[in-house]
């Protein structure tokens, strides 16, 4: 797609008013108004292309993969591997063997915890995690200090929302076994110098988990040129169904851990004395997958490499600028994250009003936005509040609809004034 608007341009060819015609939903009205969607964050809106090729999935390829030879599992085993290439061309992994589908984010960290940490993590471990992330990137390494009786290691970040890395180097000895790291912080919108930290850690000869579930939308990621052993993101944050995600892991790492689930596909043989596994990367894909799922990933990866990931990055990046220049011009206003480098994402605070009530006001405005904690209670105990407002943003977003989100918030001002 190559685009130009004059309401909307960025330097670059980009029109914002042409890619709305492709989200279908964008035309709702909510209570009357237009939608403002400013929920990117918790999950994106769908562009026809993906809608539609999820339609001819169940109209003219329904079948279950890898276990027919008639037409239309070979064609539904074609697709769902063509999506599985279409993912590693996006990520620049190595190899399809490297790409394993799962739910989503969770259950490839939970993947990661139970099959490298059963593998790898034995009593009084080391697993460093940071304090900014999500709950799934912390809950499963506790189920496994549970069980294995391993020790969670935590990165500050400082009020800023910056991850203080002075010590890092100073949290490894010969027990750390692993590093799992947001990329970009979901409720701070922090993007974390995530190169930097890889450098660190595999020069203690430890790997690291990079959680790409608010970066994969916004940057172009490079596996190997990051030179992450695990990468894990959501469909549903990138445009794509719900229900389907993506572990990237090292061939070398993978092949040495356990499997996951046990079931069909991810074996070779099975008698009653002993089971062989499949090879990779079915030896982690137990049971019959989220074909339509992968299916439609592809489509919207398809969607984005059209536009283009770096001029969608530039343009979010403008709609950050924007709404917080705004945003910060309002004095009751306080923003949570103001680190040096950021994602779309604005989570704030307003004085003496709870954020149930903002997000409740704005929602009779037409504007979505996410008040609570975001899986992200140790940020709201570092800041001693109990939730936040957020607006995420998407390249499908304008400014006049952040214009609307300002006149939204002074109107809660006044209501409670
Ligand atoms: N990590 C981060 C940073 C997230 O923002 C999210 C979703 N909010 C997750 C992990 C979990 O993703 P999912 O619910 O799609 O598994």
């Amino acid at each position: 797609m190559n685009l130009q608007s004059n309401s909307e341009k960025v330097g670059i060819s980009f029109d914002v008013h042409k890619i709305r015609e492709d989200f279908p939903i964008l035309k709702t009205k909510v209570r009357g108004k237009p939608l403002v969607y400013f929920d990117n964050a918790a999950t994106t809106q769908k562009p026809r292309q993906v809608i539609e090729r999820i339609k001819k999935y169940y109209e003219e390829e329904n079948s279950n993969v890898h276990r027919g030879v008639h037409f239309l599992s070979e064609v539904a085993t074609r697709e769902y591997e063509a999506a599985r290439e279409t993912i590693r061309k996006f990520i620049n992994a190595e190899s399809t063997e490297e790409i394993i589908f799962t739910k989503g984010t969770t259950e490839a960290i939970n993947l990661i915890a139970n099959s490298f940490g059963k593998t790898f993590i034995n009593e009084n471990d080391e697993i460093i995690i940071s304090e900014m992330e999500h709950h799934s990137n912390i809950v499963p390494w506790q189920l496994l200090r549970e069980e294995r009786k391993a020790i969670i290691n935590v990165i500050p970040f400082d009020d800023n929302g910056d991850l203080i890395l002075d010590d890092f180097e100073k949290i490894f000895n010969e027990r750390t076994k692993l590093v799992s790291i947001v990329h970009v912080s979901n409720s701070l919108g922090t993007v974390n110098p995530i190169k930097k930290i890889i450098e660190i850690a595999h020069s203690f000869a430890v790997p690291v988990l990079i959680d790409g579930a608010q970066s994969i939308m916004h940057n172009k990621i490079d596996v190997q040129d990051l030179g992450c052993d695990f990468f894990v993101f959501s469909g549903h944050k990138i445009y794509g169904p719900t229900g389907i995600g993506v572990l990237y892991g090292k061939r070398d790492l993978l092949e040495q851990m356990k499997p996951y689930q046990g079931g069909g596909d991810m074996i070779r043989s099975v008698t009653f004395q002993k089971t062989t596994y499949n090879d990779l990367p079915y030896k982690f894909e137990a049971g019959t997958p989220n074909i339509e799922g992968a299916i439609g990933l592809m489509a919207s990866i398809e969607y984005l490499n059209g536009i283009g990931i770096d001029q969608i990055a530039s343009y979010e990046n403008e709609l950050l600028n924007y709404a917080t220049e705004k945003i910060s011009q309002i004095p009751q206003v306080k923003i949570i994250g103001t680190a040096k480098e950021k994602g779309p994402i604005i989570s704030f605070v307003l004085e003496n009003i709870h954020p149930h009530d903002i997000g409740t006001i704005l929602d009779y405005e037409g504007i979505a936005l996410r008040t609570g904690h975001h899986c992200t209670q140790p940020v709201m105990e570092h800041f001693k509040i109990p939730a936040t407002t957020r607006a995420s943003f998407s390249f499908y977003n304008t400014k006049e609809e952040i214009d609307l989100l300002i006149q939204g918030i002074q109107k809660v001002i006044k209501v409670f004034s």
